[in-house]
């Protein structure tokens, strides 16, 4: 009781102390208080708000509903992830909801690292990037295959400070454009299958080996491609960089201290890892958001399918609604939350088998999590949403 006591009048010191703009404190809900953190839940609801990290795939008026509901704007990210096929339809689609609707649609572009020992490739790249920030593009993705899949012609695997990238950093920079980064994985990828991490998508490495990096020690460690990533963010300080899904750190938020206090340039957007944040004690997520206000934001990762029936529309609107209610009072109230497999595998289950207490974030820092840091670290993304 003391220690937890002390580690809010801690956190409560450093809301005042690091911001001058949020004058909230984070105060526990008594009786009294209770009106407090509705009305932070409320303000929430009321703000604009940017989704940093969806997967749309098609034009679909229910997704537009959704945003228009909850003041949301999308921002969706091309991939090459294992079950994108094809990347000049993403990137077309991606243009398309841009160039048809920048209010509800920014978009963030990405480049086929497969092709790296064809003649001129570098150049193709940054021409076809050059095309894309021309068209919108905030921002230049690159996924875990780099580090994890790709070799060199030596056997080693690829890793992103290989100076074949270097060109296309410079460049980026050049252009003020941000470098998202799905490097690594959860570091459950190198544990066995089965101590996994539960909740959402459980056993994922159970489902897809070629990512389960455990008991393979020919393969690249969780440290040797964060290194390399790390690299790569020291040497390109003039580059925004957002590390996806919390920087493949989302273990332990004091992993993600240690470079948000190394690199002025990098920051990280959640990527659907809430879960990990109600995993870990209250108190030390709280003093992370007060401390980091700056350098975090929302995202959820989500995706919509090319050919939808009437039905799943329906489905995923209900389930987005119920999702999104949630994870609200996750972080704007200090509700006792109903959690621990309500949802799996995308489906909501009849009972929660526990519950995590909200973590009543003042307003100032919502209104970071959930816009102005997009504005600040993907220039142009609130275009048509101001
Ligand atoms: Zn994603």
């Amino acid at each position: 009781m003391k220690t937890n006591l002390t580690t809010l009048l801690q956190a409560a010191i450093l809301a005042l102390a690091v911001s001058c703009n949020t004058q909230t404190t984070i105060k526990e809900d008594t009786a009294g208080q209770s009106s407090k953190s509705t009305s932070n839940l409320e303000y929430l609801k009321s703000i604009k708000k940017i989704d940093v990290h969806m997967h749309i795939k098609s034009e679909q008026q229910y997704l537009i509903d959704f945003m228009d509901d909850w003041n949301f704007k999308f921002c969706t990210v091309c991939t090459i992830g294992s079950r994108f096929k094809s990347l000049q339809s993403q990137i077309d689609t991606a243009k398309m909801l841009y160039n048809k609707n920048p209010r509800h649609y920014a978009w963030i572009t990405t480049f086929d690292v497969s092709k790296r020992d064809e003649p001129g490739w570098e150049e193709a790249v940054i021409a076809e990037l050059k095309d894309d920030f021309d068209n919108g593009a905030v921002g230049v993705k690159i996924w875990k295959s780099v580090g994890m899949e790709f070799k060199k012609p030596n056997g080693n695997h690829l890793q992103l400070d290989d100076p074949i990238f270097t060109p296309i950093f410079e460049f980026m920079a050049l252009k003020g454009k941000t470098l998202m980064l799905h490097m690594g994985e959860p570091i459950h990828a190198w544990m066995p299958t089965y101590t996994t991490e539960d909740g959402f998508g459980r056993n994922y490495w159970a489902k897809h080996p070629e990512y389960s990096f455990w008991d393979k020690p020919e393969l690249p460690s969780y440290s040797d491609i964060l290194a390399a990533r790390d690299h790569v963010i020291k040497r390109h300080p003039d580059l925004k960089i957002v590390g996806a899904h919390l920087g493949s750190m989302e273990f332990d938020v004091d992993e993600i201290i240690t470079r948000l206090e190394r690199y002025p340039n990098f920051a990280v957007e959640l990527g659907g890892r809430t879960r990990y944040f109600m995993w870990q004690a209250r108190g030390k997520v709280q003093d992370f958001f007060l401390r980091y206000q700056d350098r975090i934001m929302y995202g959820i990762d989500r995706g919509s399918s090319a050919v939808m029936t009437y039905e799943e529309k329906v489905e995923t609107r209900k389930e987005m609604d119920y999702r999104t209610n949630l994870f609200f009072r996750y972080y704007a109230t200090s509700d006792e939350i109903p959690w621990g497999n309500i949802i799996s595998h995308d489906t909501p289950q009849p009972k929660a088998t526990y519950t995590v207490k909200g973590l009543n974030l003042p307003k100032g820092v919502l209104d970071k999590f959930f816009y102005k840091n997009a504005v600040h670290w993907f220039p142009g993304i609130d275009k048509d949403f101001r």
